[in-house]
């Protein structure tokens, strides 16, 4: 799969796009989500370009969910979550709006007013690398 141009989360995986990096392999990368649905809300991508679950290669799948895992492990002693909602969009009509294939790792506290779906606030530049330094 060849990368579009102006792909934003491409220019994040190779690092010509700013993001609070919380992991990152040869596969995979996890930043925090711009406008975070909870606090320390991050997205798990694969490195090579892939539209969606119907595009993604299994493999890079496979990493993905591994790394989720991975970043959901750390989200109760780094930040005190509760539980964890794991999301992937597919396709506009199922809410994608961005085009690179991406795990929403979602963490859940006890009675925070999240419900799904979520409409994104405002970017939340304050506060990020504060949760990203948590979460590394
Ligand atoms: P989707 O709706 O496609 O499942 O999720 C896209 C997510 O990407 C949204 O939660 C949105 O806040 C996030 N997002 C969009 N643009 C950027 C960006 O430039 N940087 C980061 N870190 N997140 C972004
Ligand atoms: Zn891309």
């Amino acid at each position: 799969v060849t990368e579009p141009d102006h792909c934003i989360f491409c220019a994040i995986a190779t690092r010509t796009g700013p993001a609070e990096v919380v992991e990152a392999d040869d596969k995979a990368i996890a930043f925090l989500d711009i406008a975070p649905a909870t606090r320390g809300h991050t997205l798990v991508i694969p490195r090579v370009h892939a539209a969606d679950i119907l595009d993604i290669d299994p493999d890079d799948l496979a990493h993905v969910a591994k790394m989720a895992q991975s970043i959901a492990k750390r989200m109760p002693s780094a930040l005190g979550a509760d539980g964890v909602n794991l999301l992937n969009s597919g396709g506009a009509v199922a809410w994608q709006t961005v085009f690179h294939f991406h795990m929403h790792v979602i963490p859940r506290y006890l009675n925070d007013p999240l419900r799904l779906p979520w409409t994104p606030g405002e970017p939340q530049f304050d506060h990020l690398a504060e949760v990203a330094e948590l979460l590394r």
